[in-house]
């Protein structure tokens, strides 16, 4: 997909129109992306630069597309690790890892690093925490605070991070100086979710009396991963009809197969 196009110096080709709905958090992202492109207006006041912000929400709905946009927008390159590589990693991989991702973004600075599932890493410590197991987790969290203490404020480096579990954060990584802001990223009303189809649909090739709004009132709860998800397997059924156009029963089609693995998988999860 279009997300996953990066040139050879890791710039992303993705921007807020990328993004739809998510109003606010972008209002707030807007200002990471003037932290980036124009330092000085801050530094000259005497001002700190944030070094880290959190995106927090329910999966797929656009938390990593933001963070990508906002490198697009700043037009600076993007780094990225997912807390879920490093689980049941061997004693001092995770560390070092995360030791070279930062020497990277250092020298590439002004850059965004992107923390995918932090709290793959960054659950706060359990009471046995010392009998769990979970000794790598733990370096690798504690290597992650020292970078992010390591380097000066205004380098140009800005750490955003993903979790859907803000609540289990270990409290060490919110403190002042670390992610300290918090930007919610939530599941699409009506309004957004016609927003992510406008989109979703721009590839296709759609019949006519397709609207937005009819496709928004036939998918609550869906997130932008799911309205994604629903285009493209709308484009798909229509094809194996051998159709011109993607027409609205092919869309109903494709919402009906999207609900049913969702049901399943809620089935698995409980
Ligand atoms: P997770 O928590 O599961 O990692 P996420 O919040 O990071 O999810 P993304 O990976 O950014 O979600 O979203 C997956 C895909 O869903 C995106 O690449 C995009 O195609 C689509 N999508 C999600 N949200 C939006 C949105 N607000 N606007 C447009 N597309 C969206």
């Amino acid at each position: 997909s279009k997300a996953q196009l990066f040139d050879k110096e890791n710039h992303v080709r993705v921007n807020f129109n990328d993004v739809a709905g998510l109003d606010e958090a972008k209002v707030e992202v807007m200002e990471i992306v003037d932290f980036l492109k124009n330092p000085q207006k801050y530094t000259e006041l005497g001002g700190k630069i944030p070094k880290g912000a959190l995106l927090v929400g329910p999966p797929g709905t656009g938390k990593t597309l933001l963070a990508k946009a906002v490198a697009g927008e700043a037009n600076v390159p993007f780094f990225s690790l997912s807390g879920s590589d490093f689980v049941e990693m061997f004693v001092g991989v995770g560390a070092s890892r995360v030791r070279d991702l930062f020497k990277q973004a250092k020298e590439k600075a002004p850059c965004i690093v992107f923390i995918d599932e932090i709290d793959a890493i960054g659950r706060a410590r359990g009471k046995n925490a010392n009998f769990s197991g979970n000794d790598e987790r733990e370096n690798t969290l504690n290597q992650l605070l020292t970078e992010m203490d390591g380097f000066g404020t205004n380098v140009g480096v800005i750490i955003l991070a993903a979790t859907n579990r803000a609540d289990i954060l270990d409290r060490a990584l919110l403190r002042a100086g670390r992610f300290d802001r918090q930007i919610y990223v939530e599941l699409p009303d009506l309004n957004g979710r016609a927003e992510i189809f406008k989109v979703h649909l721009r590839p296709l090739k759609l019949a006519p009396e397709l609207d937005t709004s009819f496709l928004a009132k036939q998918t609550p709860g869906f997130s932008g991963a799911d309205i994604a998800n629903v285009c493209n397997e709308a484009a798909l059924v229509a094809a194996r009809k051998n159709k011109k156009q993607v027409d609205k029963q092919d869309f109903l089609d494709a919402i009906d197969r999207i609900i049913g693995g969702l049901e399943k998988k809620n089935k698995i999860i409980t």
